[in-house]
């Protein structure tokens, strides 16, 4: 049983990769430490036990990435995703900072291999965590506590006492009791508040409740409420959020990367009123699986459908679930509740609208529709092969981009425009300072790993001093 009387050096709340990455480096470099993680054990690790990669700068072949992956490229290709909404200096800090995230993680007992094939085709780009997120949580986890940090699960950081950007102490529910954590230092890296339904019903009303939530439960936004409402500078548009086209059959929460349909690019999309939304070819899919769950968020119902024929079932990953199969258009309709005949027009509109080429399902074909709105300007071909298929849809919602302000060093900002004299973030709570809209593949990772390291760094630097 811990000793909470005592005062540690750091407290860390939270229990993902963030938090873990911080807790580690503050330790190697002397501080005693303590992290707070409110899942019970059997849960910890939060949305970081989901994840496959990370993306890594490199400058040649490495053990599992090919080519090279300059700063340049990184950059030009974080700039696209986020149209620019992103703080610059943060965000080549972190591109940099990414190239020593692997050797970092390796020191900690996780293992990385060369890139699985699939749509997502990054083995360029990003190292990829043999067993997954989960052998590199419980890798994490393994190594803090041969250091002797002292982990404390069940235990939710509720309020953090805060005088002039100063903190002292956190109240907690520890194991359902109330109890304090004295510390001279704070990193949040307790995540985003994707799972707290009532906060997203502020921004989408009663839609909020027909997102599935991709990862944690734990994900609550407890910690960053508090620090905002003490005069922690906000950052990020709270209506944004990474969210995918997820399997509208998986579970509400936590049902992970699996649910993920990858269909899209080799299928037209209709909302409940057989509408097509958006164009479901614009560019190659690690670039645009991640604004699709938004645009669903945004149809009648926070539903659609995806609809396809026997041509397209070897061109993207295998879903979990069976979709749904019929012989004709109309049938197809009539299983998944659409009007057959508006189908049956819209398929055959989206037939005539098809002009010849050559298929190439990995990259960018010259395959594509003419004089239709929305157009699909690649990857298009007549559905016309029976059987005919659907995948539902639903919103996936990975994490929320609303979080604390932070400077180089990690620490959070106060609204007056000074550092907060003992406080630091990692993750996602903070990941909305270099991502105020879209989503680079690995990302996440990297901008945990990375202020994760220069949180744990300070934190550790200013106990000592
Ligand atoms: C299905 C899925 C797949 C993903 N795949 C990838 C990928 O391959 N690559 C990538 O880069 N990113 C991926 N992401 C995003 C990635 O998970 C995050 O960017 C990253 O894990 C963030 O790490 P974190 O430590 O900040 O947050 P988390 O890992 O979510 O950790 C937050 C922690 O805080 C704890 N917590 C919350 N509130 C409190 C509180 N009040 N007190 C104490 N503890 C609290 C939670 O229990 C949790 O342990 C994926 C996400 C999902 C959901």
């Amino acid at each position: 049983m811990a000793d909470l009387s005592e005062t540690f050096d750091v407290l860390v709340a939270g229990g993902g990769n963030a938090a873990l990455c911080a807790a580690i480096t503050a330790c190697r470099a002397g501080a005693r430490v303590v992290v707070a993680e409110h899942a019970p054990r059997a849960m910890r690790g939060g949305n970081s036990r989901h994840t496959r990669n990370l993306r890594a700068l490199h400058h040649g072949p490495t053990g599992v990435l090919t080519d090279s992956y300059l700063e340049e490229e990184y950059w030009d290709d974080l700039r696209r995703v986020t149209a620019g909404k992103t703080d610059e200096t943060l965000a080549r800090l972190c591109i940099r900072a990414s190239e020593h995230a692997p050797g970092f993680l390796e020191s900690c007992g996780v293992v990385f291999q060369p890139s699985l094939s699939g749509t997502l085709s990054l083995s360029r780009t990003n190292a990829f965590f043999l067993g997954g997120g989960k052998a590199l949580v419980n890798a994490l986890y393994r190594t803090a506590e041969a250091l002797g940090i002292t982990i404390l699960y069940d235990t939710e950081v509720q309020h953090i006492v805060v005088k002039d950007g100063f903190a002292t102490e956190a109240i907690v529910s520890h194991r359902g009791f109330p109890a304090r954590i004295r510390f001279k230092a704070f990193i949040a890296s307790a995540g985003g508040f994707q799972a707290n339904r009532e906060w997203l019903r502020r921004y989408w009303g009663d839609a909020a409740d027909n997102f599935q939530i991709r990862g944690t439960p734990y994900a609550q936004g407890r910690v960053l409420k508090d620090l905002l409402a003490q005069g922690v500078q906000e950052v990020g548009d709270p209506t944004q959020f990474h969210a995918v086209a997820n399997d509208a059959r998986a579970p509400m929460e936590d049902g992970g990367l699996a649910m993920r349909l990858d269909c899209v690019p080799f299928s037209i999309v209709v909302n409940r009123d057989v509408e097509r939304f958006y164009d479901e070819g614009e560019d190659v899919w690690p670039k645009r699986y991640a604004i699709w769950g938004r645009l669903i968020a945004q149809q009648p119902g926070q539903v659609a459908f995806a609809i396809n024929d026997s041509k397209a079932q070897m061109d993207y990953l295998p879903p979990v679930f069976a979709p749904y199969r019929a012989d004709t258009i109309a049938d197809l309709a009539a299983q998944i509740g659409l009007d057959a005949a508006k189908l049956e027009k819209l398929v055959a509109d989206y037939n005539a609208a098809v002009r010849p080429g050559t298929f190439k399902a990995q990259s960018l074909d010259d395959c594509r529709t003419e004089g239709l709105s929305p157009p699909k300007s690649h990857w298009a071909r007549r559905i016309d092969t029976p059987p005919y298929y659907c995948h539902p849809l639903r919103p996936g919602i990975t994490f929320t981009f609303l979080g604390v302000k932070v400077n180089e060093r990690a620490r959070v900002m106060m609204q007056d425009g000074t550092p907060s004299a003992n406080m630091f973030a990692s993750g996602e709570i903070m990941s909305g300072n270099i991502l105020g809209q879209g989503y680079l593949a690995g990302f996440g990772m990297a901008i945990g790993t990375v202020f994760g390291r220069i949180a744990g760094e300070e934190a550790a630097k200013l106990v000592r001093n």
